[in-house]
């Protein structure tokens, strides 16, 4: 049946990748560093580096504007080497700015997947939280090795967490954190002016946060915004089509999705709505699951199908979490704007 095929279709899918994988060159001709620094290579290696994001373009619901210019920026010059070159040189740098949860980590992984290159995956907090002192050698680690294994993209998440403005923070900024900033700064310049396929993507709620010195190397800055109302029904119906089945049991769900708005929800509220709302029918079985032992068939199990008005009362009780600042994105794009 069509389930069936789409499920094996998947699978051949996921197989394929498999065998196509880029295998990472070994790091011993990672060659002119020190001890430390090696130490430091295989952290990233190991930590930072992700085998394999698994993110297709069709993963992404909406969002075609965004994909359209992500793949302008980073996918084609990656494809079509030749076409890039004198005043079309590649933009090395790209800021994915907007709500939480809107499809920003989503869109850099896509690009890592669809593209294969290499994906070295940061959050900005953790270096510093992490690495303190150190941070500002790991991030020159970081971008050797980007591009030892060339082409690779760089994903710096909450970018505003180490790249806020200078000298704004309570109490000072620490030392070797603003030692990190200007390595930072001093790797993107490197990045712009070599040949290297090294592209760094870097994501923030909050834009108008970011050092402007830091704004500057990102040369395409890319709104990502709230789904809009067709998204929004996509993703409600990708995630809660009329049949699914977990554990073996079936879920089955009557919505007219055409009813349920949901306006000013990211992707991630709505995936959490749609969890909350098949969490509704599977928690009606627990009860009769732990009174008769002897049915212990899960299978057997036939559930209600969620309807429309089971689904209101719970995105009446979950809240969107971040409308309020829409309207500072959006002056943010008219100020910054640069696609
Ligand atoms: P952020 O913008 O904060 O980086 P993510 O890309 O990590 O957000 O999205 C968080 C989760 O929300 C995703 O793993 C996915 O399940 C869901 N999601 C958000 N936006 C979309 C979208 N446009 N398409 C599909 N899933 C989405």
């Amino acid at each position: 049946d069509a389930s069936r095929g789409a499920e094996t279709e998947q699978m051949v899918k996921k197989n394929n990748l498999h065998t196509h994988e880029r295998l990472l060159k070994p790091l011993s001709g990672f060659s002119g560093l020190s001890g430390e620094m090696k130490e430091l290579a295989a952290i990233i290696s190991g930590d930072i580096y992700l085998h394999n994001p698994n993110v297709r373009w069709e993963d992404i619901i909406g969002l075609e504007d965004a994909k359209r210019l992500v793949k302008e920026a980073v996918v084609y010059p990656i494809k079509y080497p030749q076409l890039f070159t004198g005043i079309l040189s590649p933009w090395k740098g790209l800021l994915l700015y907007g709500p939480p949860g809107t499809g920003k980590t989503l869109l850099a992984k896509a690009v890592a997947t669809e593209c294969r290159t290499t994906f070295f995956n940061i959050s900005a907090s953790s270096i510093v939280s992490k690495w303190r002192g150190d941070s500002e050698k790991l991030v020159r680690v970081l971008f050797e090795l980007a591009r030892y294994h060339a082409p690779s993209t760089i994903f710096l998440d909450e970018l505003e967490s180490v790249m806020g403005q200078r000298g704004t923070s309570l109490g000072g900024e620490h030392e070797g954190s603003r030692r990190m900033k200007t390595e930072l700064l001093v790797q993107m310049d490197g990045l712009s002016r070599s040949e290297d396929l090294v592209f760094v993507l870097a994501a923030s709620n909050l834009p108008w946060e970011l050092d402007h010195a830091m704004l500057r190397r990102l040369e395409k800055r890319i709104l990502v915004g709230l789904p809009s109302s067709p998204a929004r029904q996509a993703m409600i119906s990708h995630w809660l089509p009329p049949l699914s089945s977990t554990g073996g049991m079936e879920l089955r769900t009557s919505l007219d999705y055409k009813m349920l708005q949901m306006e000013g929800y990211s992707g991630s509220d709505i995936r959490l709505v749609c969890k909350e709302a098949a969490m509704t029918l599977v928690r009606t079985v627990f009860d009769s699951l732990e009174s008769h032992q002897e049915c212990s068939d899960i299978t057997a199990i036939q559930l209600g199908a969620l309807t429309t008005a089971d689904f209101v009362e719970v995105i009446a009780h979950t809240k969107p979490s971040a409308r309020s600042l829409m309207d500072r994105y959006t002056a943010f794009e008219r100020e910054y704007e640069s696609v």
